[in-house]
């Protein structure tokens, strides 16, 4: 079923493509969101966010989101609730399909973020944003003078260690192996820390808590004696890595070797002229709100130049 062609689709409903939606809606081009499963974005899966401008007493992440779609709303974003399940970008106007719907638009904002790792574990999603988090720049906060854990090996894992020390009590560095995977420099600095003890070659078995409370403690296991020890920590950052949603482009537009998208310097745009990217889905390095709604600014901008260039 094919629907009237669009100047500008946006895809993915989080704070990088709310953003493309408002300022491509008061540039008077009519902008259609596909919102994707997850309406609202990573966001809608938190309590408190402290550190978005504008609000000095924090915001609930689902009423950020909600604030944020009612802008979009207000300056006339027509808003489709579906997932995109592949993108057509060889010809233009580029073709969108959305189960048995096709959408065709002459330019394209990209805005389907990256989704953390996380360890697979029943107790881990039954205390999530209640103990369990995989974002200390989030939520490192919430645990000032308090024991928390993080788990992983890799540069994140040693920069959220280090990072939570600026205010926990303790950090417990939780690794799978007997060798970091980190850098050196990194390596050292945790190694340096005396706020941070390393678990070598443990797993987490269970994240232990009780209702109403959430998380209360967590048991890891040592994969190479077989013991298992509760570290007494009142929260748990996953720190296993991020997964850029890149999958309906990839053999279309350039990714980096994380496989998120590539952007030219300084701008939104992709390889494919008419294609723009924003938020996490381009951005490994900082992933938060804030630089999300940025560049989804700079992508709302970009695409408008962009069209304005083509009449
Ligand atoms: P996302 O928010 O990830 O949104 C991606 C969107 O793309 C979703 O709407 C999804 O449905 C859609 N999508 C995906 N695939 C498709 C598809 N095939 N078709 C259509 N749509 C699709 N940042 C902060 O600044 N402060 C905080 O306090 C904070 N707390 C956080 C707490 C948690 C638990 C998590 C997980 C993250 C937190 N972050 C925080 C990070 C922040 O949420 C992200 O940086 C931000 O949401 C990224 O925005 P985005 O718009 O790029 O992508
Ligand atoms: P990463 O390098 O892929 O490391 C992931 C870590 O998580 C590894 O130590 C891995 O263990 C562990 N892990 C994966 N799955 C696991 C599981 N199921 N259970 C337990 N542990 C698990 O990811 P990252 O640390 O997010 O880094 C991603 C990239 O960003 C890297 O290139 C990194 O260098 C870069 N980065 C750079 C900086 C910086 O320069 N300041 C900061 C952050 C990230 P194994 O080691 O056993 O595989």
């Amino acid at each position: 079923m094919e629907t009237e062609n669009k100047k500008v689709v946006i895809l993915g409903s989080g704070p990088a493509g709310y953003t493309a939606a408002i300022y491509a809606a008061r540039a008077n081009l009519n902008p259609m969101i596909i919102t994707g499963y997850q309406k609202g974005g990573q966001l809608t899966t938190t309590t408190e966010v402290e550190n978005f401008p504008g609000f000095p007493e924090g915001v609930d992440g689902n009423a950020l989101m909600s604030q944020m779609e009612n802008q979009a709303l207000r300056f006339d974003t027509e808003i489709v609730f579906g997932e995109v399940t592949k993108v057509e970008l060889a010809e233009k106007p580029f073709k969108i399909h959305v189960g048995d719907k096709q959408y065709t638009t002459d330019s394209l904002i990209l805005a389907t973020g990256a989704s953390a790792q996380y360890l697979g574990l029943e107790s881990e999603t039954k205390y999530m944003g209640r103990g369990v988090s995989a974002c200390a720049t989030c939520d490192g906060f919430f645990y000032k003078n308090k024991d928390v854990a993080v788990v992983g090996g890799g540069d994140t894992a040693l920069e959220e260690a280090s990072y939570l020390t600026n205010f926990c009590n303790k950090v417990y560095l939780v690794h799978r192996r007997d060798e970091f995977r980190g850098s050196k420099a990194m390596q050292e600095r945790v190694l340096n820390n005396e706020k941070i003890e390393v678990v070598w070659d443990s797993v987490v078995d269970e994240v232990i808590g009780e209702e109403p409370q959430g998380m209360t403690d967590l048991r890891v296991k040592n994969v190479k004696t077989g013991e298992s020890r509760n570290l007494g920590v009142a929260g748990m950052f996953v720190a296993i890595g991020h997964k850029p949603n890149t999958s309906l482009v990839e053999g279309q537009l350039d990714l980096d070797e994380k496989r998120y998208l590539l952007t030219q310097p300084q701008s939104s745009k992709t390889n494919i002229d008419g294609v723009f990217a924003c938020g996490d889905v381009m951005d490994s390095n900082y992933r938060q709100a804030i630089t999300a709604a940025g560049t989804g600014c700079m992508a709302a901008i970009d695409a408008e130049r962009w069209l304005a260039e083509q009449q």
